[in-house]
């Protein structure tokens, strides 16, 4: 298998010389930009696996390059942002972002980022199990067509809400869902009463899925941000 290809997007000479390390480092092969614009130039031209991409670039900002990537690329993206650029990051995920890191960050962090991505990755491309009417992620089984979900040979005694939310995180397995994406998934809206909704819902498919509370096997709460389903180790 070829090595993956990174784009690193990242205007600070510091941080991009850390990525760019590690990944070398880890049997990744990179490409770099340092604006938007020449961003989406590489994107276009090197069909990179993954793209690691600063919200904070000199020429326009990162929202806008992952608009523009979407309108002929599904490829992962993962959002570089500083702790002040909460809001940015929420609106990086909305616009098709896959996942975000938060400066500063760790090696490790960044590796098990790319990690996470890359098996997302296999599992998208994977067309057997994107077309497949069952889903199954540890002892976690749901099966679609017939509308019902299990854990390990137990029928789970699910409301439609929680069916509906389960169905929407297990789809998405691996991505970030921000509060706003679920909602107007399963509301149609995205009030604040929704949201307040959504961690009632949230909190009461976790008691009957998850086995312990403080331990979450399948559901990761990004406080402030969203939910992701992972896959069980
Ligand atoms: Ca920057």
């Amino acid at each position: 298998m070829n090595k993956p290809l990174i784009l690193v997007v990242e205007d600070d000479t510091s941080v991009k010389n850390l990525i760019t390390t590690t990944l070398k480092a880890h049997g990744y092969r990179y490409l770099t930009a340092v604006n938007g614009e020449t961003a989406i130039l590489e994107a276009s031209s090197h069909n990179p696996d993954i793209v690691l991409l600063d919200l904070g670039l000199p020429d326009t900002d990162g929202v806008s390059v992952i608009g523009k990537i979407r309108t002929w690329s599904n490829m992962p993206i993962i959002v570089i942002s500083a702790r002040s650029e909460d809001t940015d990051k929420i609106e990086a995920l909305d616009a098709g972002a896959d996942d975000y890191l938060t400066k500063p960050f760790s090696v490790e962090e960044l590796l098990a980022r790319l990690r996470v991505t890359q098996r997302r990755l296999l599992i998208m491309k994977d067309e057997s199990v994107a077309e497949a009417s069952t889903f199954i992620n540890g002892d976690l089984r749901i099966d679609y067509a017939a509308g019902c979900a299990y854990l390990g040979s137990e029928e789970l005694h699910l409301t439609p809400i929680e069916y509906k939310l389960l169905c929407l995180l297990s789809r998405n397995i691996g991505k970030v869902l921000t509060h706003t994406f679920i909602t107007q998934n399963i509301w149609g809206s995205s009030w604040e009463n929704d949201v307040a909704s959504l961690r009632v819902f949230m909190a009461t498919l976790r008691k009957k899925i998850e086995k312990g509370e403080n331990s979450p096997q399948y559901i990761q709460t990004h406080i402030g941000v969203g939910y992701r389903m992972v896959k069980a180790e």
